[in-house]
This record gives structure tokens, sequence and C-alpha cells, in this order.
């Protein structure tokens, strides 16, 4: 037999599948296995992906693999993998890397094996001897004594009897013991819940009837669409259908994946399906341990356990009959992977899904319109608790037991709280109750700059401006993690006077302690998060009587704490100021998200939603609760212009880390109102491209460097794409990040496939080709 093996490796250009002859020992080994084969010199590790009768090869130039690896993968998650690798435009082996036992990554790293320790037990010769009639040392009895009632790990046994391996090997030549490899327990990570957490009883009549639909489609046995949208508002009981839906799958010997939006963010939801299924769940998160991780995923691949929860890479967890997988807060935009591959975890769901008939669940309160243009919908309309709650008069209380949403605009007001803003605040304190409060930007303060000269402190390795943060004193770039002190004059023009513009949650923090004094004040951001800081943050919360949890987007994520009565969002609409057609989206689910985490508890609650614009589309529709509404408007919109889901878009950023200054007089001018630049001094005389006479600037335009290699590269890159309902815009600069200067195609696909294969034969010849080498480049299909 011929096996075609995938060599994992980092190396781009070399690319299998390679033809190596299956015998003796090996002969038996099927697609998922994982081999040491050698390559020329050297030895790889690769990966089965096909098993043949035979191979276009001579015989001789065939080649045995020199050893299996214990672990391997089932054949489906192959596919899988080698599927990732076409649909996302990267190799094979970074597709597969994705579906391999953790640590295998693309064959560079160490690997992690079972952990196997020798035990021994007794035989029934070993239990006559011990009857008397045989020749026995002392501590070889005491060794077969201590075996009479189990097993025992061999180093133990030597431990507490001095029969040392020695002594128990010369027993099990006389049949006395026999000894084996077992494998050792594997560690179980511990999770902690937080938050509200009661055992459910019965279900609503709702919650049945989605559960209902999600047991037909499981059960169903013609090839059918098994895909359905859980559309739920916050505290509607979606995690309750959801567990259901497991022990459904289970009951019919099938197996389940639970993906979730950051496990950090959310501890609650994991935690809630092992106090349900216990040891039949592994629970995979980016806070474990590298041997942690490994344990999980052989406990999934061993069967011992059947059920997955986690993040988007549990999407490729190691399970056969896979019957249902769901997606919880489908909406949440970690569900992308930023690096290579960029996939998109709830696409691999639905392609996992449909490969192994099994049933995908979505759910979130407020979806995204492609969900709910192509997936079937149940919906649970009203929260579990859903009395009239509404803490105050004149708005009047939306269905759903949902909290009354105040829009508040912040044009002319001085300082970052609005009125009703600091009624509503105080109200809190006074009452002794929670709220939550988002602002969407860390640190203290967004930028500084110079009162006298107007310099902006600048990121040297990207082009944005630098965060203040205060506490630790220093400056830095959200992008790549430079730091540097604050300044205490300007370099340019000598002033002292540096202002700080904008507002960061590190201020707001400092500002809402003086104005809840003496409530505790809480901060949740990517600075107050290493190290479990997020844990402990949201446990102090919950446990407090009383007080303010701020915070960026981590602070809208699904936990549930009964007793908020107040949230607030400031600067709402910051999101819809950037370029981006899923600007509208984002801003609606994060103010969505946050209205529901309030009034959840007995006393009711409200939200103040501050904006520059508050007659704003998604802050009208998130305000009335009406996804709905927001969704109707959004297909609409996306329809005419041919976004997704009506057509698919590729990004192809290519960049280049060459070194080049700002202005180095070859620069073209784009008038006002173009793309990014910088103003132009005046100082000079510009020549048109082409170089006719010089004409003196007026100063009414501003300049961008000459193109750099990665102009040219996505100048060659768009060229070769062509192919018919294949559109291709730019190249556009993008801001240099890290150090890299970047030029962006975005390509627009009527047909998802024509679009993939059309990018990634334009990427591939301009990639290789000698010309461009100074470029590299990164596809992004289904850009967030
Ligand atoms: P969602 O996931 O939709 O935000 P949860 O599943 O967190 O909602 O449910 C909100 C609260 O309601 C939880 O505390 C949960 O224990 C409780 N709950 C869910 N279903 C029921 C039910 N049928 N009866 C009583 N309480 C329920
Ligand atoms: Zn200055
Ligand atoms: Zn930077």
């Amino acid at each position: 037999m011929i096996a075609k093996v995938e060599p994992l490796t980092p190396a781009r250009a070399l690319r299998g599948p390679f033809d190596y002859l299956l015998a003796g020992a090996l002969e038996g080994v099927g697609v998922g296995a994982m081999l040491v084969v050698p390559f020329g010199s050297r030895r790889l590790l690769g990966v089965v992906v096909e098993v043949a009768e035979r191979s276009d090869l001579p015989p001789e130039r065939l080649a045995e693999p020199l050893a299996a690896l214990e672990a391997d993968v089932p054949a489906e998650l192959v596919r899988l993998g080698l599927w990732v690798a076409q649909e996302y435009v990267t190799t094979p082996a970074r597709g597969l890397a994705l579906v391999l036992p953790p640590g295998t990554g693309t064959g560079a790293g160490r690997r992690m094996a079972a952990r196997r320790s020798l035990s021994a037990s007794i035989t029934e010769a070993g239990r006559r001897a011990l009857q008397g009639g045989v020749r026995l040392g002392e501590r070889q009895r005491a060794a077969l004594e201590s075996l009479r009632e189990q097993p025992r790990r061999v180093s133990a046994l030597a431990r507490d009897t001095g029969c040392d391996h020695g002594g128990l090997r010369r027993l099990e030549k006389r049949g006395l013991v026999a000894l084996e490899q077992a494998l050792e327990e594997s560690r179980r990570p511990v999770l902690r819940g937080v938050g509200a957490g009661a055992a459910v009883t019965g279900m609503t009549r709702a919650q049945e009837e989605a559960l209902e639909e999600v047991v037909r489609r499981m059960d169903a046995r013609e090839e059918r669409d098994r895909r359905l949208l859980l559309r739920g508002v916050t505290g509607s009981g979606k995690t309750e259908v959801y567990l259901r839906a497991v022990a459904a799958a289970l009951r019919r010997g099938r197996s389940a994946i639970v993906l979730v939006p950051e496990i950090a963010l959310t501890p609650q939801t994991a935690s809630r399906f092992v106090e349900r299924f216990g040891d039949s769940v592994a629970v995979l998160h980016s806070r474990l341990s590298a041997r942690e991780r490994y344990d999980e995923w052989s406990r999934l691949r061993s069967g011992e356990a059947r059920v997955c929860v986690g993040p988007r890479s549990a999407v490729f967890a190691p399970l056969t009959e896979l019957g249902l997988i769901v997606v919880d807060e489908e909406h949440d935009g970690s569900y992308k992977q930023e690096g290579d591959p960029r996939y998109d975890a709830r696409h691999v769901a639905e392609r996992r899904a449909e490969a192994c008939g099994a049933v995908l669940l979505a759910g979130s309160a407020t979806p995204r319109p492609e969900s709910v243009l192509r997936y079937e919908r149940v919906e649970l309309r009203e929260r579990i608790d859903s009395r009239s709650k509404g803490s105050t008069a004149p708005l009047c209380n939306p269905p759903g037991g949902l909290p009354p949403v105040e829009l508040v605009g912040m044009a002319g007001v001085s300082g970052p709280l609005h009125q009703r803003t600091r009624d509503a605040l105080d109200e809190v304190r006074r009452r002794k109750e929670k709220a939550i409060v988002l602002l969407n930007r860390r640190g203290w303060s967004n930028y500084l700059s110079c009162a006298e000269c107007g310099r902006v402190w600048e990121c040297p390795n990207c082009d944005v401006t630098l965060v203040l943060h205060r506490a630790a004193g220093r400056m830095s770039c959200h992008h790549c993690g430079h730091a540097e002190p604050v300044p205490r004059s300007c370099p340019d023009c000598g002033s002292m006077s540096v202002s700080r513009r904008g507002l960061g949650t590190e201020q707001l923090g400092a500002e809402l302690e003086r104005l809840v004094a003496p409530l505790p004040v809480f901060r949740l951001d990517a600075d107050t998060a290493p190290g479990g800081g997020i844990d402990r943050t949201l446990q102090r919360f919950d446990s407090a009587p009383a007080g303010v949890l701020v915070g960026t987007q981590m602070v809208a994520k699904g936990h549930d704490f009964p007793d908020v009565t107040l949230g607030v969002v400031l600067d709402a609409d910051a999101t819809l100021r950037f370029p981006d057609f899923r600007a509208d989206e984002r801003t609606f689910a994060l103010v969505a998200q946050l209205a529901g985490r309030s009034g959840r508890g007995s006393r009711g609650g409200k939200v103040v939603v501050q904006a520059l614009d508050p007659d704003a589309r998604a802050l009208r529709h998130a305000a009335e609760h009406d996804s709905e509404g927001f969704v109707a408007g959004e297909l609409e919109r996306r329809a005419a212009l041919g976004y997704p889901p009506y057509g698919n878009l590729i990004r192809v950023v290519c960049s280049s880390g060459e070194e080049r200054s700002r202005d180095d007089g070859e620069h073209r001018t784009v008038p006002w109102g173009g793309a990014q630049p910088e103003r132009c001094s005046g100082e000079h005389r510009t020549v048109p491209w082409g170089g006719a006479q010089p004409e003196r600037c007026s100063g009414e335009h501003r300049t961008v460097p000459s193109p750099g290699p990665e102009t040219a590269a996505a100048e060659a890159v768009r060229r070769l794409i062509d192919a018919p309902g294949v559109a291709v815009l730019g190249p556009a600069p993008l801001f240099r990040l890290k150090g890299r200067h970047r030029a962006q195609l975005v390509v627009k696909a009527a047909d998802r496939s024509a679009g993939i294969a059309a990018v990634r034969s334009a990427v591939e010849s301009v990639s290789s080709s000698a010309e461009h080498r100074g470029a590299s480049y990164a596809v992004d299909v289904d850009p967030q």
C-alpha cells in the first residue's frame, strides 16, 4: 500500500502530498496517522492524507516511513483541515496543524505524548503462590500481598515494598505478576463559575419548542438542512436549551461541540456544562497549560469525553459521531482567527456539521444578518423572569422584560458624562445598587498633543497615536506594544504644555470613583486582565453588595449578574466612525448586548446610551431592542451594495518592512479628502508623474510616499485576478503597522469559490516571482 503524506513544515514552498511505501508493521496505517518520514537527508513529521493501491513513482524511488506516532486524528478531521487550507488560502500544513494533537504545530515545536507508566497486577499463579509451596523472597512476597487488592504502579509498589523494577521483572518471568504500560490519568483543569447559576428544573414553553426543533433536525433521516438559529433576548434561557440539546445528542450515542466566546470572559457558561455533564466534558481554553491541553485532547480522542466546550479552536475537537455543534453568542467577533489561517469558526462549524450530518445550533440575542438570512429560526422572546421592571416612570417599558434604553446626545456637552448619566449613577449610589459602564477605549486618554505647535505623539512603528496610561507612567501603542515614558515637554518646540485628548477607561474609572463614592469601582480591560485578573474582577463585582463595573467591550459579554440596575454606554457611535461595512452591525450588537446586562433582577433596571449622534440607525434599533428591524434594514443595504451575505469579500494585504523616509522627494500628491497621508508643507514644487514642468506647490494637498514594494505587489496581484463576477478595489494604503508599510486590495465576488480560486492563483504567482520578493502577503476571506 501507498501512503500519501503531507509534510508538516512551515515552509510554504514544500508542498505534498508525497508517496511512501507502507510495509511491515506500518502496513495498517490509515488516513490521519502521523508518520515520521525520510525526506532527502532530513526526517519530517507528516500526516497521511490518503491511502492508495499504487503510486506514479517507480518502486525503487519509494521510501518507507521510519515510524508512526501513537496519536492520530480521525480521517474526517484530515479532510476538514485540508478544506480549511483551501478555503482560507493557506498551505495544507497550516490547515492540518489545526486538527492535530495540541503542540504538533507545523512540526517545528516540541511534541507532547501521552504519559504512560508501568503498572503491575497479580496473576492467578501469583495468588496460588501466596498460599505457599513456592519460594518467594521477603520483598517479593510483600509486593504480591500488596497486589492482592488491586493493580498498582510499579514506582509506588517499589517505594512501599522495596521490591524494585528488577524484582518485579523476575516475578513476571515466573508468571506470578503481569506488567503493562498503562495510560496515566489525565489532569483535569478546574473551572470556576461567576454569577448566578441556579439549577433549572422545568423548561418554559418557548424553551420546549426550541428544543423540539433541534431534536427534530437531529433525528431527521433524510438529507436536510440541519442549521438552526436560536434568537433569544439576553436572559431568555438559551443556555438551558443548549444543555438539553447536548443531552439529547449524548442519549443518541452522539457527541457534541459547544463553541463559546473567550472562556475567561464567560466562565459561567462553560462551568454550567461541566456541572451538568461532569467528566464527559472536556474544556479547551487559552489558559490551559500545554500538558492540560494535550490531556483534554486525548480524552476527546479516546472517547472518554464526548462533549467539548471551548472557543473557536474547539470546532476542531477530535470527536467522532458528532451530532451537534452549538455556537453560543454567534455574533461574537472572537470566532474569527486573526493569524494565518484566518478561519471563521462559524463557517468551519457549518462545514463540519454538514459533513457529518450534525445539527448546527447558533444562538444570540443579536444574530448576524448572515445567519438571519440563511438559517431557519426559533425564538425566545421573553426573559425568564419577565415581570415589568422599569425603574423610572417616563419611559414606557419594552416587551420581554428588557430594560428601557435612553439615548442622549453629547453635542455641546462638556466633560465625559451627560447630566442624565450623572443623575442615573447618583441614583445607583443613593440606593446602593450596581451599574456597568462601557467605554470601548482603554488607557487614560487617546492621545497627547502639544498645545503650542500641535505635535501629536505617534508610534515609531505604526502610524497611530500613542495612548497615555497614567498609572503605568507610559504612553503605549495598542497595535504593536511599543511604550515610552510620558514626555515632560515637546521635543519640537520645547513647550511644556502638553494636553491630553480623549478619554479612556482608566480615566473614566477615576472619574466614576469620585462620582459614586463610597461605592467601589472595578475596572475590566486588557490592562487589568492579565494573569487571572478577569475572573477576579468579575467575582469581586459579583460578590460586592453594590458598585460599578467599568471597562471595554469585555463588560458587555455574557455575564449574568442579576442585580445590575443601570447600564451605561459612552461614545456609543465611536465604532460607527470607522469606514467598515460592519460598523453598524458591531455598534448595534455592542449596545444591545450591554443593554441585556441590566435589569435582570427583581429591582429592574435601565440603560443610558451617550452618543454624538443619538439618531444613528444602529443606536435607535438597539434602544428599542429591535434586532429584527435592525437586521431587515441591514440586509436591504447590503443587498444594494453586494456585501455579505449577498456577495463575498476577500481582503489581500501586501506589506513590506522596507525603511523609507516619509518624504523622500519622490512623493505623489493627493488632493484633500484622499487617503490618510499628511499635510504638505508647501515648501516644495510638484512634478506630475511623467515629469512635465514643475509647478509651485499650492499647499492644498497632502503627500504620500512613493509606492514601495507592497504597492507594486498589490498592483501585480490586482492585474492577475481575472475572473467573471470578481471585482477588485485598490490598492489602497493602510496605516503602517509594526514597522510594515501596507497596501490593501478588496476583492468582491458573487461566487465564493471562483473568488477564492482567483485570489489564490494570483497571490501564489506574485509571491513566487523574484520581482516581488520584498513583499509578504496576507489573505483574509470574509474579513470581519
Ligand atoms: P441566556 O443564555 O439566554 O442569556 P440563561 O440561560 O443564562 O439565558 O438564563 C438566564 C437565567 O434563567 C439563568 O439564571 C438560568 O438558570 C435561568 N433559567 C433558564 N431557564 C429556566 C427555566 N426554565 N426556569 C427557571 N429558570 C431558568
Ligand atoms: Zn510643540
Ligand atoms: Zn505601534
